[in-house]
């Protein structure tokens, strides 16, 4: 049921321009600019401890830059207090209030501004329908479940009409297909609402379903922000493509490029081709990265103009799909996804000589990293 948008806050855009934060001696956060237009979605992914919480809470203002400046639209807010900023915060542990209601945890930011009474009786409610969960504002936190607890968490960071929401890792403690289902309902109160939203996440799946735009963090700094197709299909960084999907590596040599594409030959697997190879000089040690999906195991993959010959180290049947995983004569291991469709299974065993091919577009091309194989 749709009950009218009465929830419904003007999108600000939020700037962070040469931020810098330090702990004592460690500088968590080097340099950081970024730059969010207003009602954008924007996720901030990294691993554990890149700065993705410390970012955040500069934004909320808990936490104080060592230098630089927060904006929100367009005002300077670096050192405006939290309560002042107007931005709504949900976080990954609930922190519902367990002695009050689900009604009177909505309505505390409300009281907290001074608006009380029938108005705010009627933002609760619309908060509240908004979330679904209309006809639990009497309970107790207690009594809800952990994907319920959220949607309260989430209705009492909008219920005053915050024009920018941060969310950080707000459905880590859920499990996989809750998650999955709450993802899609705050892309849909995203959408609904017009809020500009920062969400922090370490699960790139979450951050490609949900975001406008992704930024990743390595170390404090932002290695890539984009799309996320543009991310998964045109990373930036090693980093980017470990770090975005899954990602198997071929080191070798580039020889020459004619035409748009480029010949990277390697000491053990042969030779191929790959698309234009990002103004690399002849001799530069490069690492193809493949995608699961980009690469064809089986007869199919004598049709491909790349192709080489592993040894079947093991499958695993996913239900949609099944991985298989190869052992180059060079030594690399790759991984291949094909999905389950009927006749394209294999019928191999592990041991088993197995053909792998790929076309010249799908490898990604990066500058060597680490010690040669
Ligand atoms: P993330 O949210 O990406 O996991 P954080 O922003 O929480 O990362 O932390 C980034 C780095 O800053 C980590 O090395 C962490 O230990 C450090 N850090 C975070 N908060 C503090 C603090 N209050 N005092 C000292 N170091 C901190
Ligand atoms: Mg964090």
């Amino acid at each position: 049921m749709i009950s009218p948008p009465q929830i419904r806050a003007s999108a600000r855009g939020v700037s962070l321009v040469g931020v810098t934060k330090r702990y004592d001696e460690l500088l968590v956060i080097p340099s950081l600019d970024l730059e969010i237009a207003p009602g954008e979605l924007v996720t901030l992914l990294g691993p554990s401890g890149s700065g993705k919480t410390t970012t955040l809470m500069m934004v909320t203002g808990f936490t104080t830059p060592t230098s630089g400046r927060i904006l929100i639209d367009g005002r300077e807010v670096t050192h405006v207090p939290p309560h002042r900023r107007n931005v709504g915060v949900v976080f990954q542990q609930y922190a519902l209030f367990p002695h009050m209601t689900v009604a009177e945890n909505v309505a505390f930011p409300l009281q907290m501004r001074g608006v009380s009474g029938a108005a705010a009786a009627e933002r609760v409610r619309a908060a509240l329908d908004l979330v679904e969960l209309s006809a639990l504002g009497h309970r107790f936190p207690a009594a809800l479940s952990g994907g319920q607890q959220q949607r309260v968490a989430f209705a009492r960071a909008i219920v005053f009409d915050p024009p920018v929401l941060l969310l950080d890792e707000p459905l880590g403690a859920l499990d996989k297909k809750l998650r999955e289902a709450l993802q899609i309902e705050i892309k849909a109160l995203h959408t609904r609402l017009g809020l500009t939203m920062i969400y922090v996440t370490h699960d790139q799946s979450e951050a490609l379903a949900i975001s406008d735009r992704a930024a990743v963090m390595n170390h404090g700094r932002i290695e890539q922000i984009g799309a996320p197709a543009d991310l998964y299909e045109r990373p930036a960084s090693r980093f980017v493509a470990d770090f975005i999907g899954e990602a198997s590596v071929i080191r070798g040599t580039l020889m020459g490029t004619a035409d748009g594409r480029s010949t990277v030959s390697t000491a053990r697997n042969g030779t191929f081709v790959v698309d234009a190879s990002a103004g690399l000089p002849p001799g530069t040690a490069v690492d193809l990265v493949l995608r699961p999906e980009a690469i064809v195991v089986g007869p199919s993959a004598a049709a491909m103009t790349n192709r080489v010959t592993g040894i079947l180290l093991d499958s695993a049947y996913v239900g949609e799909s099944t991985r298989y995983r190869l052992r180059l004569p060079g030594g690399e291991i790759v991984m291949a996804r094909v999905q389950n469709r009927r006749g394209q299974r294999l019928p191999a065993t592990p041991g088993d000589g197995i053909a792998a091919g790929w076309d010249p577009a799908d490898a990604i091309v990066f500058a060597a990293q680490g010690a040669q194989l």
